[in-house]
């Protein structure tokens, strides 16, 4: 039979001594959640019957996963981002906030600052011209009935022919492939860019590891990333996918939903792709704002 005492009065009151309820400093909150995971993290280890050597290995695991900065990546892999949106979505439904283009992940890729233009940007530095299909990409931000919506900020951000971003790619230039684009009066915003690679995470790293051991592997089909913004509407963070690309449907980071679909057409060695958004009208200020997340912020000739 299994041995189980984390529910007992005494191994309680440990934990709670632990997560600092006997004083009356720190931050209560924060008490509140390290409790739940010191209980939750037991009736795990009595349950599971998790063995030291599971334990250690996991402490192990952890170090390493931060030391390698991929946190974000593991997080993304096992789904915990998807189901913040799944859980925004239902909450939404539950407060009739509906229609409009769907949210989905937004990764940890993203750097605040890209260069801001009007109406239109390219996003490449050249540096892939020859390689690259050069894709053109356009549409509009709209309301739910489907006016336009002037002056919003489509901030965008994808990966290179190779899969990488800059930024953390360093061989890359400063905001290569990232730019803000102002919508103009039609509501509308042209870039010109090169058709992203999809990729993996690093076979080597810890958050491969993790999928290794859950049979499954850590590709992402082609995709651009995007904040759409505009006073009076609610910030949206989302992804268009690029149809065509074997990983669409089968996403580690589980990022590729219905409506998110980007129809590109190949010819002529040039790639084109039309997609609008619609954006829901903000119920609050803070609906104006994405997420406090802690992102990346290029300092300016580092
Ligand atoms: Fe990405």
């Amino acid at each position: 039979m299994t041995v189980a005492i984390s529910q007992q009065a005494e191994v309680q009151q440990f934990f709670e001594q632990a997560a600092g309820y006997r004083n009356d400093d720190g931050n209560p909150r924060m008490k509140r959640i390290v409790l739940r995971v010191l209980q939750d993290a037991a009736r795990l280890i009595e349950e599971l019957q998790i063995s030291d050597d599971e334990f250690w290995t996991a402490v192990d695991y952890l170090n390493r996963l931060g030391g390698q900065n991929e946190a974000g990546l593991l997080v993304a892999g096992l789904g915990l981002e998807h189901f913040l949106d799944l859980l925004h979505d239902a909450r939404d439904a539950e407060a009739g906030q509906v229609g409009g283009t769907p949210r989905t992940i937004e990764g940890p890729l993203y750097v605040a600052g890209a260069p801001l233009s009007e109406g239109e940007a390219r996003l490449d530095d050249g540096s892939e011209d020859g390689q690259a299909t050069p894709l053109f990409l356009e549409g509009r931000v709209l309301d739910l009935d489907g006016a336009p919506i002037a002056g919003a900020i489509v901030d965008l951000w994808q990966a290179n022919t190779k899969g990488n971003y800059s930024y953390f790619d360093q061989s890359q230039s400063e905001y290569n492939l990232r730019r803000r684009i102002v919508t103009d009066t039609e509501g509308r915003y042209r870039a010109r860019s090169i058709v992203p690679s999809g990729y993996g995470c690093n076979p080597q790293g810890p958050t491969q590891e993790c999928l290794d051991q859950l049979g499954r592997h850590g590709q992402r089909p082609a995709h651009i990333h995007f904040f759409i913004s505009a006073p009076g509407y609610r910030h949206l963070t989302t992804q268009i996918n690029l149809s065509g690309d074997q990983y669409l449907w089968d996403d580690f980071a589980h990022a590729t939903r219905d409506g998110l679909v980007g129809e590109v057409v190949i010819r002529e060695g040039r790639a084109d792709m039309t997609f609008d958004f619609q954006l829901q009208q903000a119920a609050s200020a803070g609906d104006e704002q994405r997420s406090g997340r802690p992102r990346a912020l290029q300092v300016q000739g580092a």
